[in-house]
């Protein structure tokens, strides 16, 4: 981290049905991803603006935002774009997200706490 703007690259990402994605990176270091959790945060002009404060009352981060997490979303295709970003196509439909690998980074779950998100529908 004391490493200004050090940029880290996926060297192997695999989907598995566990409702995570996982992200091994060139230095070594593997995170896991709910895909719950990614969907929420769809960096997208469309879902950044849903999750806007003029949408929604004040809220805590890690309540479901309903107007854009769909429970149990998985993705269905994912693709690099460039050399910088995943873009995820969601089972939900939406395909606008492109996830930059820093944010990916930076989103390591390491720094979250991963709670098994699955509500009994
Ligand atoms: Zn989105």
């Amino acid at each position: 981290m004391a490493d200004a703007r050090k940029t880290f690259s996926p060297v192997e990402i695999q989907r598995d049905h566990q409702g995570q994605m996982r992200i091994l990176w060139d230095d070594g270091h593997a995170c896991l991803y709910p895909y719950a959790q990614l969907r929420k945060i769809c960096p997208c002009a469309t879902c950044r603006e849903l999750r806007m404060p003029q949408h929604q009352a004040p809220a805590n981060p890690f309540q479901v935002v309903t107007t854009v997490t769909t429970e149990k979303v998985h993705p269905v295709h994912l693709s690099a774009v460039g050399n910088y970003a995943l873009h995820i196509d969601w089972s939900d439909g939406h395909h606008t997200g492109i996830y930059p690998w820093d944010m990916l980074r930076n989103l390591c779950p390491e720094l979250l706490p991963v709670t098994p998100d699955h509500p009994t529908a």
